[in-house]
């Protein structure tokens, strides 16, 4: 893993695509992420993007946005103001080409700076997106920043297996992220599981079960729509298919989106989210 650190010109992006039904900046602490070579690298969508990756392999590169605290403190009036007048709200989703809560946070903690910088500055919503069980390593940050604005904590966990055939290990085991949402909601705050993008799901009824027991909400999304390609075509050019197609070829179709969000809504009814505006805290 090549490291580096550089002075980021700009940390609040004006969100475009997928994200702009779920809030009007995306914030990402480093250029990179370590899990891309982890079970949720194999079909990341971050991969495809030339001008994140710049042509280094996904997962082989972490630039470090040093000044990213500071740089919030210098856009947040001129950006707020854009998003309250265009778009509601200043919202932001923190991060959507990387995680705020890699290994290397310890050593940098460039996620902890942005967040103190929120307390000083709060967006009117904050949304934290992470694949880690280590999402809840600021929790009394949390526990601030939810006292000013509106706060919400994602973790992703995609299906009830830590490994599909061929591909690496999850950066996290699926009963670590668990606990970790539970503890995080015995705090009274906000959490809300991400299984996106769907990959077979062994026990859905345990699955689903054990979530309604550690999150406020669930949300599903599957790659075919999901992956910022109408017909999954980025996905279909990794090797997630194949593996997915190994265990149950049904969950290369849309239709096992519509199958496990049925299982979901008996379990967890009001509780469930779809795509997008899943994403944007709409439940059904
Ligand atoms: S944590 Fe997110 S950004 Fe990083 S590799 Fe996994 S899916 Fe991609």
């Amino acid at each position: 893993m090549q490291i580096s650190e550089t002075k980021a010109k700009s940390i609040l992006t004006r969100s475009t695509g997928y994200l702009r039904d779920v809030c009007s900046h995306s914030l990402q602490p480093y250029r990179g992420c370590s899990f891309g070579r982890a079970l949720c690298g194999v079909g990341c969508y971050v991969q495809h993007n030339p001008w994140l990756t710049r042509g280094e392999e996904w997962g082989s590169f972490l630039e470090v946005k040093k000044n990213a605290a500071e740089l919030y403190g210098q856009q947040h009036a001129k950006e707020s103001s854009w998003a309250r007048r265009n778009r509601g709200n200043f919202s932001i989703f923190m991060s959507s080409s990387t995680d705020p809560f890699l290994p290397h946070e310890d050593r940098f903690r460039i996620s902890q700076g942005l967040l103190r910088a929120m307390l000083e500055n709060a967006p009117d919503s904050l949304i934290l997106q992470s694949h880690s069980h280590r999402a809840g390593m600021y929790s009394e940050l949390y526990l601030q920043l939810a006292q000013t604005c509106e706060f919400r904590i994602h973790i992703s966990i995609e299906s009830d297996r830590d490994r599909l055939p061929g591909l690496p290990a999850a950066a996290s085991s699926v009963a670590s992220r668990l606990r970790s949402a539970q503890a995080l909601r015995r705090l009274g705050l906000q959490v809300v599981i991400t299984v996106a993008p769907l990959l077979p799901i062994n026990d859905p009824c345990d699955f689903f079960g054990r979530i309604a027991e550690s999150a406020d909400a669930v949300v599903l999304d599957h790659f075919v729509g999901g992956d910022g390609s109408k017909t999954g075509s980025r996905t279909l050019r990794t090797k997630l298919p194949a593996a997915i197609e190994s265990l149950d070829s049904d969950c290369l179709e849309l239709s096992y989106l519509d199958r496990m969000r049925e299982v979901a809504e008996r379990i967890m009814p009001g509780r469930v989210g779809v795509g997008s505006a899943g994403f944007a805290g709409r439940y059904s």
